[in-house]
């Protein structure tokens, strides 16, 4: 029996993980990915400003996935009801066959047809693009930056440039363009407005209400006349599905599936969740969705082993426990009721991101990112104690919404990441021993999944937020 999981991403190196660890050992398990790499695309904005990110936020999959095999390809067509998979291999065509699926390959950047656009900006999903966009910043220095699009990528797009600017005397003037009538529109309002206060401060200008029409050399036209000057432009303005599933998100429901055993999990479907809510696209709901699609597949694979009655399939429910992003050298982060911004913001912003790859099973690049995200290069001055004091005391003063027991927040924020930052020695090398036992201390028993299980499930609980997916590691 062949269980197929293409795409690598947050959802399907999720998926691979877990049927690595869930399937019998006969289950032949495939990992098909146009890259070797599993890339943190969350913290992707960063390697604009930082290019020598790029290694802390990719993932040789041959270094996190144990037992499965892994096929660099292309997929280009999907046929879930035949379940068969067409892959380019080197520009030779190949046909995968496979019993059980995960299928995801994430979204591709829509341009909507936009005229020019396509062709004028650079979207960012990849690093190449990051490194596009970094060397546009130099080569514009002292003229104007637009983004289209001011949901997460967008925003955090922004910010990296306008610090990048900063940073490098190139002083450039940033604009954010954003459609709805106020940037983060698919988030809580009181987070947007936390988000556009931090876009204020970093002299960074949202035009909000303004609809992109068409871009040139010069810049784009909106539709209400207005024309903006950009010496370059980044379109982060929506999402479109895979080509291998026609260029459409697949629309599936709470069990993710289509046809009998293949699975849309992530980006590259649209979700409806079992309360009949769409879910938005993000890497959050992504692992979390992964979760459903592999406790299903599970399911068939040993209903079909065993010849059992019909598995009941598990169903997907939306429930966040909140949303982080950095604004250069500043984040916001809504948890719970709560918006946050400042140094617990940026605590949490590197603990999710640490929490994702520890999860994935790369604990010394969590170690890498929680070092590089917090600021604290030189290991030998960092003071643990007074960090933890002043991060608590901070924490404290910049919460807008009363939290029950505020102080308890320092805990799944701090003990995460100053866990690891404490191991940090002298010369920037972290004990990755020490740092899986203290983290194992907090959460006997799930060491890897530390990070995630704090920040996500501990804060989510304190919040009356809970976890719905079952999760049964
Ligand atoms: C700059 C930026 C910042 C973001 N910030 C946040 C944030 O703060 N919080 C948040 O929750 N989300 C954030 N997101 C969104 C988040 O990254 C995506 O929602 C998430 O990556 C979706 O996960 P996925 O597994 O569905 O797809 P991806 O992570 O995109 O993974 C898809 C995988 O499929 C592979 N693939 C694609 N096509 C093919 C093909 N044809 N053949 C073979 N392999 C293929 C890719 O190589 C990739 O490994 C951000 C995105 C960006 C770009």
């Amino acid at each position: 029996m062949r269980v197929a999981v293409f795409g690598a991403g947050y959802a399907g190196l999720t998926v691979a993980r877990r049927l690595e660890r869930w399937l019998p050992e006969a289950v032949d398990i495939v990992v098909v990915d146009e890259s070797p790499s599993h890339l943190v695309q969350h913290e992707l904005h960063r390697a604009i400003r930082y290019p020598d990110l790029a290694d802390t936020i990719t993932v040789p999959l041959e270094d996190v996935l144990t037992r499965a095999t892994v096929r660099q390809a292309r997929v280009t067509q999907l046929d879930p009801e035949a379940g068969v998979a067409t892959l380019d291999v080197d520009g030779e065509t190949e046909s995968l066959e496979y019993d059980f699926a995960a299928v995801c390959l994430g979204a591709e950047t829509a341009f909507y047809d936009l005229p020019g656009v396509e062709e004028h900006a650079t979207p960012l999903k990849r690093l190449n693009h990051a490194e596009t966009i970094r060397s546009d910043a130099f080569d514009s220095a002292g003229g104007n930056a637009v983004v289209g699009g001011a949901g997460l990528s967008g925003i955090q797009v922004a910010g990296e440039l306008a610090a990048l600017s900063d940073s490098e005397g190139l002083d450039l003037d940033v604009t954010v363009v954003e459609m709805a009538d106020r940037v983060a529109p698919s988030f809580d309002e009181s987070f947007a407005r936390a988000v556009r206060r931090e876009l204020d401060a970093r002299g960074i200008a949202a035009e909000t209400g303004a609809t992109v029409e068409r871009a040139d050399e010069d810049g784009i036209d909106l539709a209400d006349g207005r024309t903006l000057a950009a010496d370059f432009l980044v379109w982060t303005g929506g999402i479109r599905g895979p080509d291998a599933l026609g260029g459409e998100r697949r629309p599936v429901n709470a069990d993710l599936a289509v046809g009998d055993g293949t699975f849309v999990v992530g980006d590259a479907g649209a979700v409806t969740d079992e309360w009949g809510d769409p879910v938005p696209a993000s890497a959050q709901t992504a692992v979390r969705e992964a979760r459903i699609a592999a406790k299903n597949i599970d399911r068939l694979v040993r209903e079909r082993r065993d010849d059992d009655e019909h598995a009941r399939l598990a169903t997907y429910s939306f429930d966040s426990p909140g949303w982080v992003v950095s604004i250069g050298d500043g984040a916001v982060a809504q948890i719970g009721p709560v918006v946050c911004s400042g140094d617990p913001a940026k605590a949490a912003k590197a603990a999710i991101g640490a929490g994702h790859l520890s999860s994935v099973g790369a604990i010394e690049r969590a170690s890498e990112l929680v070092h590089e995200e917090l600021g604290w290069p030189d290991a030998s001055a960092f003071d643990f104690s007074a960090e933890l004091a002043r991060l608590v005391e901070r924490y404290e003063f910049t919460a807008q919404t009363d939290p029950a027991t505020p102080s308890e927040l320092e805990v799944p924020f701090l003990d995460t990441t100053l866990a690891f930052a404490e191991t940090m020695v002298p010369g920037g090398t972290v004990d990755v021993t020490r740092a899986t036992r203290l983290a194992d201390r907090s959460h006997p028993g799930s060491p890897a999944n530390v990070f995630e299980d704090l920040v996500f499930g501990a804060l989510g609980g304190m919040f009356g937020s809970k976890r719905t997916e079952n999760d049964e590691e």
